[in-house]
């Protein structure tokens, strides 16, 4: 199988709980998967999680989970027919009022404030965009629309105003319960949705360690930028953050569809600077949610989104609720090769003017220099945190990193990170027997072979966290 730098998130729904079906999507490729809590109850959750670990297991191979927050989204509620078929020019009526299921004209909604926040002559995008109404009059709890854009609309469909303003606090009173729910099933990530500053994800961060506290999990956390607002204040909320998102669905919706691809551009670039992750999602593949083949526009896109640096291209709607889960997630991963085969290392360039202060980091840094000019096979982490790998991860260099790690969490936290292999394996031994393991390990897995060059980085003593200070470059023997 061809070797895969950049990792794949696929959201998980109906299409894809059993637990042979996970099995199916993480030997395809699947690194990371996302429960969606703006779907489904919680114990629903809690089961899918169970699923992908039986799968993960049963596979050979950790995967991520990441537990991404409703947040202050405004939603349409439930259809009595699970969705409409919308035309132009018909009425339709969103009440915070209405008890029962929706119909043709109109559905209830789980925000009880939107009549408050909108007046008539405001446009409300649903569906990332896809449906379009124009609000005619407010009266009382009720909005009534005109629709302009028509299309088929489901359960718990997003509603964005255009121009973006709608209010609500960042988080809210459901995704209190719901960061308990996934730190119940110690989620590696915490997905926070529609952070306006740093302050929303310190207090999401806090709220993850109050809901953990007797379980020893530090889940990372990552915000979605996906509000007008976040965008002055990328800098301090990926300080606050271990990743972002590229959350372009509503994005393009808050600052207008054509500026989105330069954000991304940018966005990726400042979190790779900064040291933290990134995850570019939202429509990638969307044409195979009904189709076995994507289109050329979509190729070029996760393509696209490989050369600027993401770490990860993620699925939604096509893994969670589409036909083609496991031929998407495929397709998606031979892009995600093709496109890294043409990308350009520059690893120099990217090296001069910065100065690397820190001991572990140097080393980090210095053994990726090392491995680049020697042409080594493999660059090896032996890592307690993570930190190491994550270090020479944010750097574009063709030679794969493998981070030994004697901790599950942080193996299953480094699922997330571009181009890099993470493997258990109990590094509580001396140094010597340690690094005999370690090339036992590579050789045993074929990543190396007699006469290859490796390097390899670990920390002396070993075990302790943020010690990393030596460098050792190897020739199998
Ligand atoms: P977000 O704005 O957070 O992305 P979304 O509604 O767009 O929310 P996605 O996770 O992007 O949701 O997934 C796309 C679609 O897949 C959803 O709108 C829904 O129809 C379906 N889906 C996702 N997760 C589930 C689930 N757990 N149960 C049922 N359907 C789901
Ligand atoms: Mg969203
Ligand atoms: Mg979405």
């Amino acid at each position: 199988m061809l070797r895969r730098a950049t990792k794949i998130v696929a959201t998980l729904g109906p299409a894809s709980s059993e637990v042979a079906m996970l099995e199916e999507m993480i030997i395809a490729g699947v690194n990371v998967v996302r429960l969606n809590f703006s779907h489904g109850k919680a114990q629903d959750h809690i089961d899918r999680a169970a699923a992908v670990r039986e799968a993960a297991r049963r596979a050979g191979r950790e995967v991520a989970i990441m537990a991404d927050l409703q947040g202050p989204k405004i939603r349409v509620g439930k259809f009595a027919e699970g969705k409409v078929e919308l035309v132009p020019g018909a009425s339709f009526v969103l009440d915070a009022s209405r008890t029962e299921l929706g119909d043709i004209g109109g559905v209830g909604l789980d925000y009880k404030e939107l009549p408050r926040d909108v007046k008539p002559g405001d446009l409300l995008l649903l569906n990332d965009g896809l449906i379009v109404l124009a609000v005619d009059a407010v009266r009382g709890e009720q909005v009534h629309t005109t629709v302009h854009l028509g299309g088929e609309l489901s359960n718990n469909k997003g509603i964005n105003k255009k121009g973006g303003g709608l209010t609500a606090p960042a988080l809210t009173a459901k995704d209190m319960d719901d960061i308990k729910t996934a730190m119940s099933f110690q989620a590696d990530y915490v997905a926070v949705s529609f952070p306006k500053n740093a302050t929303d994800m310190e207090m999401a961060r806090q709220l993850c360690h109050v809901a953990a506290a007797g379980l020893n999990h530090r889940p990372s956390l990552i915000a979605k930028i996906e509000r007008a607002e976040a965008i002055p204040r990328l800098e301090e909320i990926l300080r606050a953050s271990d990743g972002i998102m590229v959350a372009r669905g509503d994005l393009a919706v808050e600052v207008g569809n054509a500026v989105v691809p330069a954000l991304q551009k940018k966005m990726i670039r400042m979190a790779r600077d900064m040291d933290k992750v990134v995850i570019t999602a939202t429509q990638m593949m969307e044409s195979m949610i009904t189709n076995p083949v994507p289109t050329r526009a979509e190729v070029s896109d996760v393509a696209n989104a490989v050369l600027d640096g993401t770490d990860a291209v993620m699925l939604s709607a096509e893994t969670a609720a589409g036909r083609f889960p496991l031929q998407t997630v495929q397709e998606m991963a031979t892009i995600c090769t093709a496109a890294e085969a043409a990308e350009d290392v520059q690893l120099d360039a990217d090296f001069s003017g910065r100065t690397f202060s820190s001991i572990d980091q140097s080393i980090a840094m210095g053994a990726l220099f090392t491995a680049h000019h020697l042409g080594a096979k493999a660059i090896v982490a032996m890592t307690d945190s993570g930190a190491t790998a994550l270090w020479m991860s944010r750097h574009r260099i063709h030679i794969p990193i493998y981070a030994l790690t004697p901790k599950v969490a942080t193996q299953r936290r480094m699922a997330l990170f571009r181009n890099v292999r993470p493997l258990l394996m109990d590094t509580s031994a001396d140094r010597d027997t340690a690094l005999e393991q370690a090339e036992r390990h590579l050789k045993e897995r074929g990543i190396v072979q007699r006469g290859d060059v490796y390097a390899i980085t670990c920390g002396e003593p070993m075990g302790a966290p943020g010690g990393t200070n030596m460098l050792k470059i190897c020739r199998v023997p």
